[in-house]
């Protein structure tokens, strides 16, 4: 699916446009993705210069030696993942405004999975395998 994509945060102090290809929806369970979400993150992927952010509410949070996590430090939405020197960029499908044209199709670490919660009925996947 092509054409632009928009989402934000739930205060609209950050917003995005997201243009070309979309990666299909991977979930993670990982305790990263749980504390930071709440639960378990379920995140597209873009090359990052088709990314367009704006506002000024974003801040980047260092969560662990290879990568950072962008949210909104007014309202506390998890929006976007990045692997430090990589030219992708993670988008949390939730902070997507209306139909994303978007599957969930893999998961990953549901060794991490919380114990209240059916895994998703897609295949487990790797991270070395996604970029
Ligand atoms: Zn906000
Ligand atoms: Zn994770």
């Amino acid at each position: 699916m092509t054409g632009i994509l928009r989402g934000g945060c739930l205060c609209g102090g950050t917003a995005y446009e997201l243009r070309g290809e979309r990666r299909p929806v991977v979930a993670c369970h990982c305790v990263q993705c749980r504390k930071t979400s709440g639960h378990y993150v379920a995140a597209t992927q873009v090359a990052a210069d088709e990314a367009v952010i704006t506002g000024d509410t974003l801040t980047w949070f260092r969560s662990s030696d290879i990568a950072e996590r962008g949210f909104c430090s007014v309202c506390g939405s998890n929006l976007f993942w990045r692997k430090f020197g990589s030219d992708r960029l993670s988008v949390w499908a939730g902070t997507i405004d209306g139909p994303t044209g978007l599957r969930m199709e893999s998961q990953l670490y549901p060794e991490s999975a919380g114990d209240y919660y059916d895994l998703p009925d897609v295949p487990s996947i790797e991270q070395a395998t996604l970029k």
